[in-house]
């Protein structure tokens, strides 16, 4: 049986590494495309061969920083995708992209390519946090990128990193009115967290503490103009990043290009890529019922109690906590309570 799988190809190159990131990625502006295009190219092939011409409900150009690819080699992949697969007349197709590598001619040739959803790296309004983070760009390039894109027939979303050392609930409040006056239909909102082994990790940073995290995360639910739909992602209903909503529910994606996961379901085995083409091994049951746990968790809309679900946690436990979990309707989901702890609870829950 072939079920539909969503598309996420991995694109690791950036014009260099931001101050806080651990993503798998590198600083390399001028890769050789024309080998990772054809190493893309071939690994659709493989899962092609496997998976047959399933649907494809969406595809996500995801990095490092996809939209300093050559449009060309962009519209090889797409062109290939579409042989290959069923590309369906509304699969969401989203690039990622930094402010500085897409101007007004590249962004209709990713668009012509069926790009029809964009997400910006915004991270923040403020030049000298941009700076203080290892962006490229300023507040400025970041404004005229959206503006250019929400003048366009797609939709757009932005990133945001809130938890700088300098930051407190009154910061963070006027961060979301200025959002708010962007007229986003989407955008994420992340905690600042600090990786070893990126500069950030060896700077002993004086960050906010928890509490003052918790009250940050409260501010941004109480002023952004957008609804909650997963711990970090907020969209008006209906413009909900459909991709990461297929992860975050346990649906099947197969992940494409180096360092990409991926989750794919083959003659009814759901198996684990290994982030390096074709390696993949299975998942057995309980352990992919804990990820569906782990993620569906993760979205304000929960999960539902399957056999599955119900036989990887503990019930009682979450029927014990209802200020952290609720059950309705047969779904179990977190409260906004729960989301701030929601580490502790998958721990005290999952089996
Ligand atoms: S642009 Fe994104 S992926 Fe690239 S270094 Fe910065 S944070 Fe990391």
């Amino acid at each position: 049986m072939t079920i539909p799988h969503n598309i996420y190809i991995h694109v690791p190159f950036c014009m260099s590494k931001c101050n806080y990131c651990a993503f798998f990625s590198r600083a390399c502006a001028t890769p050789d495309w024309r080998a990772y295009t054809d190493g893309i190219l071939n690994e659709i092939d493989y899962w092609a061969n496997k998976l047959g011409k399933i649907d494809i409900p969406t595809i996500f150009f995801g990095g490092g920083t996809p939209s300093l690819m050559p449009t060309s080699y962009f519209s090889e992949i797409m062109i290939k995708i579409r042989t290959r697969f069923n590309v369906l007349p509304n699969t969401e197709i989203t690039i990622e992209s930094n402010p500085g590598t897409l101007d007004s001619a590249r962004l209709d040739e990713f668009i012509d390519a069926g790009v029809n959803r964009l997400s910006i790296g915004v991270q923040s309004l403020n030049d000298d946090e941009l700076r203080f983070l290892g962006r490229r760009h300023n507040a400025s390039d970041a404004l005229r990128l959206i503006d250019s894109a929400q003048s366009r027939d797609i939709r757009v979303s932005a990133d945001f990193i809130y938890g700088l050392p300098n930051h407190n609930a009154k910061t963070v409040e006027q961060l979301c009115r200025d959002i708010n006056k962007i007229g986003l239909s989407h955008c994420s909102m992340y905690e600042l967290t600090i990786e070893p082994n990126t500069p950030f990790g060896k700077m002993n940073l004086d960050m906010p503490s928890n509490d003052e995290m918790a009250e940050m995360y409260g501010t941004i639910s109480n002023t952004l103009n957008l609804p909650r739909y997963e711990v970090s992602n907020y969209a008006a209903p209906g413009y909900e990043c459909r991709h990461n909503q297929n992860i975050w529910d346990g649906g099947a994606y197969i992940g494409i290009g180096r360092g990409a996961a991926g989750r794919v379901f083959i003659d009814n085995i759901w198996y684990e890529q290994l982030g390096d083409g074709a390696r993949f091994e299975p998942i057995d049951a309980h352990d992919r019922a804990v990820e569906k746990i782990i993620t569906g968790l993760r979205t304000v809309r929960g999960l539902t109690l399957a056999p599955d679900v119900e036989n990887a946690l503990n019930i009682e436990y979450a029927k014990s906590r209802p200020e952290l979990l609720e059950i309705v309707n047969g779904r179990i989901r977190t409260t906004t309570a729960g989301m701030l702890i929601l580490d502790d609870i998958v721990l005290n829950l999952v089996k």
